[in-house]
């Protein structure tokens, strides 16, 4: 017998102006977040893909940015995070290895310029990055890869406990630095217990002192509610990210994760959608996970709002061939040729606490 469903058109209507308001500047509440990210019905839940779809494309036009990364060095991280594959707490089998030579960077840069990717990450597992030979190597690869010309170089090292790291990272030429919050400030000690909070927002803050913007976001799926997810997004647009990466968890055998049952697609493309309202200007990127949890649905992420894609391989899984990727934008009448300079995106943040790079500097 077929069964059918009272549509209850009040939830539509609240959906309609809730949309209509960020397309036309205004902003949510918390209140109203979260009434988004409880929707539950397939066909609230379309009518929400519907107006992030129409906001991305109000903000975004047809664009999406393209980020790869590079694993420059590997594994024996001295951090707990409960769903790395490179914490030295758990055995993995992950690959470890010490900081990379030149080569290897470049030719990453070469394949990410060649597949049409605007940002190459440099990505290192380790607690931080402090003065001394590791931060002058690191800046020596930002500067030879800027040289090079084929991608930004972005970079993602950790916790910055010194304003004079982060100013010496924008002398190099860094633009854009990763550093995920990871989850609300209220689940953080869910997954970690050797940093804090307030260390990643701290770097945060040294980070922007110096000009360089901000690529940060979060994993879902680690057993957070949905009101931990709507305070991430409040908590990123607070601090004034350009970039928000938005991970699903992939569970790695042999971390304290690695039985964690998946999120349904649908959970996973509301989610977005919701980032999407609440950081209307921001690039809205997926990231790992994306092609283990969402498989055939991938594509319907633009749908959602999002409007960067993070393509090649991530630090310690697969993701399926660019060309897929490629094909799959080309498909969608979506243009990865964008020259990305984050001045269509919103500041949110102002210097306050710290001394300006400049005083640093001198
Ligand atoms: S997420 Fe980063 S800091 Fe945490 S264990 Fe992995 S490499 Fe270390």
């Amino acid at each position: 017998m077929m069964t059918t469903r009272q549509v209850d058109v009040t939830t539509h209507s609240r959906i309609s102006e809730l949309g209509q308001r960020v397309l036309s500047g205004g902003k949510l509440s918390r209140e109203d977040a979260l009434f988004l990210f409880n929707l539950e019905t397939t066909a609230d839940i379309f009518d929400l893909l519907s107006w992030a779809n129409r906001i991305r494309e109000q903000n975004k036009g047809n664009k999406i940015h393209l980020c790869s990364i590079v694993n420059a060095k590997a594994g024996n991280c001295s951090e707990n995070c409960s769903f790395c594959a490179q914490s030295s707490f758990y055995q993995t089998g992950s690959p470890k290895y010490g900081f990379v030579d030149p080569e290897p960077m470049m030719e990453a840069a070469t394949e990410a310029g060649d597949n049409k990717v605007t940002a190459l990450g440099i990505v290192a597992a380790w607690k931080g990055l402090n003065e001394g030979p590791l931060l002058d190597e690191v800046c020596d690869r930002i500067r030879e890869l800027k040289a090079g010309g084929k991608v930004r170089p972005d970079a993602s090292l950790g916790l910055i406990k010194d304003q004079k790291v982060a100013v010496r990272l924008k002398e190099a030429g860094l633009e854009c630095y990763g550093h995920n919050l990871e989850s609300s400030r209220n689940f953080f000690g869910n997954h970690c217990t050797t940093h804090t909070y307030e260390d990643r927002v701290q770097t945060i803050k040294y980070l922007k002192n110096a000009g360089i913007k901000i690529c940060s976001g979060g994993i879902i799926g680690m057993g957070e509610s949905r009101e931990d997810r709507c305070d991430l997004a409040f908590e990123l647009k607070e601090i004034g990210a350009s970039v928000v990466p938005i991970n699903i968890l992939n569970p790695i055998k042999g971390t304290p994760f690695e039985n964690y049952p998946q999120l349904p697609p649908m959970e996973i493309l509301k989610t977005i959608a919701c980032f999407r309202f609440i950081l209307p200007r921001q690039e809205i990127m997926i990231a790992g996970g994306r092609t283990i949890n969402l498989r055939d649905m991938q594509s319907m992420i633009f749908t959602a709002g999002a409007s960067a894609l993070m393509v090649g391989n991530y630090l310690t899984t697969l993701n399926q061939p660019v060309e897929k990727d490629l094909q799959m934008l080309k498909d969608l009448g979506l243009d990865p040729e964008w020259d990305h300079n984050f001045e269509d995106q919103e500041n949110t943040w102002q210097p306050i606490e710290l001394k300006t790079a400049e005083a640093v500097s001198a």
